[in-house]
């Protein structure tokens, strides 16, 4: 089984992103979020600009992120019984890998295999102006873009005949929601999955993940 994982939003009580955006450049990121939702920019372009426009030193912004994070309820156990199960987790984000990485090791989580974003700063010690360069497993897609769709990233992780469970929020994580066997969903991604009529449960928090696993595999 692969446990394919977003990670802001997800596997975090908050959306760190936007918090330490709001933070950092007050409301100029909603514009751009608000194109993102309604599919009139692709989700990766309008994080790239709403990273581009952050001015602050990269330790700074960096450190921000990891302090705002705190892990979803029940997720060390949800991780455990994976892997008891025999089972893979696999974040696949566009968030900062050097982010995330330091969460991690300071949550001290069980190891996971971690497919997210560079923070590029083309300023004195990698620092403003910044952009983000995506995870190679991202592909193309007409809806994500080119080499930023997760739907794509998840046909290339998946092995044959290995049941696939998708946990989000966003509308990065609408491409792998239509390829999973079940998917866990949250804010603007349960309302995506509930408007196309896929396979989904709502996602409040990980204690009660593998308790609906089971009654979904009981039923199939
Ligand atoms: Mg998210
Ligand atoms: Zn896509």
């Amino acid at each position: 089984m692969l446990a394919f994982l977003d990670y802001d939003g997800t596997l975090t009580t908050h959306e760190c992103n936007e918090i330490v955006l709001q933070r950092f450049v007050g409301d100029a990121w909603r514009p751009l979020e608000a194109e993102a939702k309604a599919d009139r920019m692709s989700h990766a372009e309008c994080f790239d600009r709403q990273i581009g426009l952050i001015k602050a030193p990269r330790e700074e912004f960096l450190g921000a992120l990891v302090a705002e994070a705190e892990p979803a309820p029940g997720l060390p156990a949800f991780l455990a019984e994976l892997e008891a199960r025999g089972g893979r987790p696999v974040i696949v984000s566009a968030g900062l890998r050097e982010a995330i990485a330091a969460v991690w090791s300071r949550e001290k989580l069980p190891p996971v295999e971690l497919h997210a974003s560079e923070l590029v700063g083309a300023g004195p010690q990698g620092g403003p102006p910044y952009r983000l360069a995506f995870s190679g497993v991202l592909g193309d897609c007409p809806r994500c873009g080119p080499r930023a769709c997760k739907g794509a990233a998840l046909r290339a992780l998946r092995r044959p005949g290995e049941p696939v469970l998708v946990f989000g929020d966003g509308a990065s994580d609408l491409c792998p929601a239509r390829e999973a066997d079940l998917t866990f969903a949250r804010g603007h991604l349960a309302e995506r999955c509930a408007d196309e009529g896929l396979e989904w449960r709502p996602l409040a928090d990980f204690t009660t993940v593998w308790s609906d696993v089971d009654a979904w595999t009981a039923r199939r």
